[in-house]
Order: C-alpha cells, then sequence, then structure tokens
C-alpha cells in the first residue's frame, strides 16, 4: 500500500492508518498493563518471620493477580468491539488492498483505451445511479474532485493537451477558432494541416515505437504527422452522425485481432452531454438522461471486453475535456457599452466569449486599448462591466500558462463564470451552458475514472491538470514519451508498482 502512495498524492487508504492507530492504541495499553503487573505485585518488604513474609507474598499475588485478570478484561473488551467495528468498515470501496499491478491475464501487451465522453462536467456522476460508470469508479481510481482542464476550457485546446501533455499555447491549438498572425489563415476545427498541430500525440508516439494505435475520433487524430498516417481501419473520419453503439462496437472488433494486431493505444469519443450541456444548462433534466446514455455504452463495452475475457487486462481512461455551467442572456457585457472609452471594431475580434480574444492592427499602442477598456469596465456605467476584466497576455496570471504562443492575441479578456461577452445588445434571447472559463472554476472541471491492472481499486486521487495524463499512459505502456509539460513522477504517484 505505501508503495502505491507517495507523500505527493495522498490516497483514499486513508482510513487504514487510521485503523492501524486504533489497533496500536490497545495493543500499548495490554503489553503496558502486563509491565506494570509485576510491579504492583511487588510489595514492601518486612524484617520478619519466613512464613509471614510467604502468606504476604501469596496475598498480594492473589489480590494482583485478580486485579490484573479484571483489567484484562476491561482493556481487552472495549478495544476488541473498536476493532470489529474497523474491520466491518474496510469492506467500503474507497478501500484498497492493491500493493502491486496486477499481471495480464490474456493480452500479450498492455493496452489503454481513453474514452471522452465531452463536456462530462464534475459531478454530474451524481445525477443517476449510473451503474457502469460507478462500476469502474468503485473498482478504479478516481480523481476525487474532478480532472482540471487546461485553459481556455475549450474541446479541442483540452482534447489536444490531453494526448500531447502541453499547454495550448505549446500545442498550437490555443482555441477552437483563431488566426495565424502571420500568414492570417484561420484555423478551424476542421483544419486538418499537420502545421496547425504541434507536439506529438499519444497515437504518433505509439506508433513511432512500431505499436499499433486506433482513433475513434479525437481531435487532431486524422492529422497525418510524423509516422501517424492515420491509417484506414484503424483511425476514423469524424462524423458525429455515427451511432455511439457502432463506435464502441467497433472498438471491440479491435480485440478480436490476432494479439499481436491490437492495437496498444485506442481513443473513444462521444460528444455527449456537452451537446445537451449548451442547450438547455448543467441542471436541467435532458442532462440526466444524457449521463445515463453514457453510462450505458460503458456498460456496453464492459460486458463486450468481458465476453471477450480481456476487461481486467485493459485499461480504460473515462475522462471529459471540461465542465460548464449555466448562462442566461442577464448576464452579458457588451463591447459596444464601452464607446465613450474606446471603440472596438468587429475585425479585431477574434473571439468574444467566454474568452475574449482581440488582436489590433500593428501600430495600434495595445497598453492604451486594455487600459481604455479596463476603465470603461471598472467605471460602473458599464452593465455588468466589474465582470470582465482584460489583459495584455503576459500580464495573464501564470498559472494560465496563456502567453507564450504567437497564435494568442495580445490582449485576452477573463469573463467570470456564467457570464458572456457579446458585441453589442440583439434580440434574441436564451438561456443554455458555456464553458471556456477560467480552469480554476470548479465548474469547468470534468471527470477522471481509471480502471485497469495499474489501478488501485476504490482508489481516491487528488484533483490535477489533464496534461499529466500523457505521462501516465506512456508509463503504462512502457514506453518513452515525447518532453511534455506534465511531471515525470505523476504516474509513479496514481499507478500501481510493477510486480
Ligand atoms: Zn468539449
Amino acid at each position: 500500500m505505501a508503495s502505491d502512495s507517495p507523500p505527493t498524492i495522498p490516497t483514499s487508504t486513508k482510513p487504514i492508518p487510521a485503523r492501524e492507530e486504533d489497533l496500536s492504541n490497545p495493543t500499548t495499553a495490554l503489553l503496558s498493563f502486563d509491565t506494570d503487573s509485576p510491579t504492583t505485585s511487588k510489595s514492601p518488604h518486612k524484617p520478619t518471620t519466613a512464613t509471614i513474609i510467604f502468606i504476604s507474598l501469596v496475598l498480594l499475588t492473589c489480590i494482583a493477580l485478580s486485579a490484573a485478570v479484571a483489567f484484562a478484561f476491561l482493556f481487552f473488551s472495549t478495544p476488541q468491539t473498536t476493532l470489529n467495528t474497523s474491520l466491518s468498515s474496510s469492506s467500503s470501496p474507497t478501500s484498497s488492498n492493491d500493493t502491486a499491478s496486477r499481471p495480464l491475464k490474456k493480452l500479450n501487451n498492455p493496452v489503454v483505451l481513453l474514452i471522452s465522453s465531452d463536456g462530462f462536467r464534475f459531478g454530474y456522476q451524481y445525477k443517476s445511479s449510473l451503474p457502469n460508470i460507478n462500476r469502474l469508479i468503485s473498482n478504479g481510481t478516481e480523481a476525487e474532485l474532478g480532472l482540471i482542464p487546461v485553459f481556455p476550457t475549450l474541446t479541442f485546446p483540452n482534447h489536444y493537451s490531453i494526448v500531447t501533455g502541453l499547454y495550448p499555447s505549446f500545442h498550437g491549438i490555443v482555441n477552437n477558432y483563431f488566426l495565424d498572425p502571420n500568414t492570417g489563415e484561420a484555423f478551424t476545427m476542421g483544419s486538418h494541416e499537420p502545421k496547425w498541430w504541434l507536439g506529438e500525440p499519444l497515437w504518433e508516439t505509439v506508433v513511432n515505437h512500431g505499436l499499433k494505435a486506433a482513433t475513434y475520433f479525437w481531435p487532431g487524430s486524422e492529422v497525418h504527422k510524423g509516422s501517424w498516417t492515420c491509417p484506414k481501419g484503424f483511425c476514423r473520419n469524424y462524423n458525429e452522425s455515427v451511432p455511439f453503439e457502432e463506435r464502441v462496437d467497433t472498438v471491440l472488433d479491435y480485440f478480436d485481432l490476432p494479439s499481436d494486431e491490437i492495437p496498444v493505444f485506442m481513443t473513444l469519443y462521444f460528444e455527449d452531454p456537452d451537446h445537451q450541456g449548451h442547450q438547455v444548462g448543467p441542471d436541467d433534466p435532458e442532462i440526466t438522461r444524457a449521463v445515463e446514455r453514457i453510462d450505458g455504452l460503458i456498460g456496453r463495452l464492459i460486458e463486450g471486453l468481458e465476453k471477450r475475457g480481456v476487461f481486467e487486462d485493459v485499461s480504460i481512461i473515462l475522462l471529459g475535456d471540461h465542465g460548464m455551467v449555466g448562462t442566461c442572456d442577464k448576464k452579458l457585457v457588451f463591447l459596444d457599452d464601452l464607446a465613450p472609452w474606446i471603440e472596438i471594431p468587429h475585425d479585431w475580434v477574434q473571439y468574444y466569449t467566454p474568452l475574449l480574444a482581440i488582436r489590433p492592427p500593428k501600430g495600434v499602442d495595445l497598453k492604451d486599448v486594455v487600459a481604455k477598456m479596463n476603465k470603461g469596465l471598472e467605471s460602473g456605467k458599464v452593465e455588468n462591466g466589474k465582470h470582465l476584466k482584460v489583459y495584455l497576455k503576459e500580464d495573464l496570471p501564470s498559472r494560465l500558462h496563456y502567453a507564450d504562443s504567437d497564435r494568442i492575441t495580445p490582449i485576452i479578456g477573463l469573463v467570470e463564470e456564467g457570464f458572456k461577452v457579446e458585441e453589442k445588445r440583439t434580440n434574441k434571447k436564451e438561456c443554455g451552458g458555456a464553458h471556456g472559463y477560467d480552469n480554476a472554476f470548479f465548474s469547468m472541471r470534468t471527470i477522471f475514472v481509471a480502471h485497469g491492472p495499474q489501478f488501485a481499486r476504490g482508489r481516491k486521487i487528488p484533483s490535477f491538470e489533464n496534461v499529466q495524463i500523457y505521462n501516465l499512459v506512456t508509463t503504462i505502456l512502457n514506453i518513452q514519451g515525447a518532453p511534455n509539460n506534465g511531471s515525470l513522477s505523476f504516474p509513479n504517484s496514481v499507478l500501481l508498482a510493477s510486480p
């Protein structure tokens, strides 16, 4: 147990040391009693006859022994109750007896199946009973308070951080939409040219090691990079109309291949519950139904893996890319309201909300733009102005890691949770959901659930940023990864040691 819980990552096994303390106390008490009892049997010796001494000693010994028996009974019976209570609570799912990883039963090599349920906000797992996801949680390792997305908490930047271990400023996908400052070309979610996609995604790392990878949708997976050519049959071109069941069944089919041809790394992607979250916000019953559907798909997957005898062999990592927060039109900031301080032309703005991205033309004093915008926002005369703050990108909080790329616009606005930035007032009225906010907001967190031979059962780990996933996967696969922003010690703090 100690071997899988280094000091940096506390585990759910905390109650176990507590139980050990419970046990040690009575033991010490009994020992001290035993040690003390001879002392109590000591009696003051008087220089009288041997008989008197002998009788006195026998009497005193009897009294001492009676006392010893009585005290022993008291001491022993009380802790016994505590012991029984402690042992009965050890059957809770958060306890874990794992000390070393479990050997593979059927597969020849470790296999990682990385599943993304888009917009699966942390907490959605409590919306319904979700028997299948909960089966993975209770028999696997879970980020107790969720997985922390990278900033901006948007789909493309996060999915690509998960598979490269890089912050967006380093992997290049700094937003779902942005312009190349040198060429003026636009990146969109349909751009598959390798020049946009920096870093080394897991499928490329795997193929570089002479192993097979298979992707059933993932942002960036269709991009030909290095030795990854998005091979037919092992890489799907994105098509949101493919039924989720078909995606699961295709992944299951890979396990019917001859052992040495089974891809060691696979991805599986579902658009839900992000799709519903945008329409109705995170608290609508429609989200509960969407999450239940995802649970059903996980059940279909588990059943298929069990049928093939490989469920316990496969390392399943179930996660999301970001959370979701409710938005309504009353929480709006209009850039047009800043006109008395500064006019922000439409073509300066690359992205409005929740991440405000502004690139004024060359020659414009950037500091002056930021100062005037903030002056207006802080004036108290702009509706909801105090909920938006504008920065030069180099002045953003360093924890956001959002400055080191010329693709990031020089001026960035951060809006408060649930607020939206728009150009001007319109007639459209809507309430829904959004993401893309500061990754410090709890509502932006998603889930991390991992099940497999190297994950302790019923273990809870603290929240961590998704740039750690890359090293986690390469460690499970026992391959050398590319340099990245994750920590090299992270995998050992989460994974069970090799037997
Ligand atoms: Zn998303």
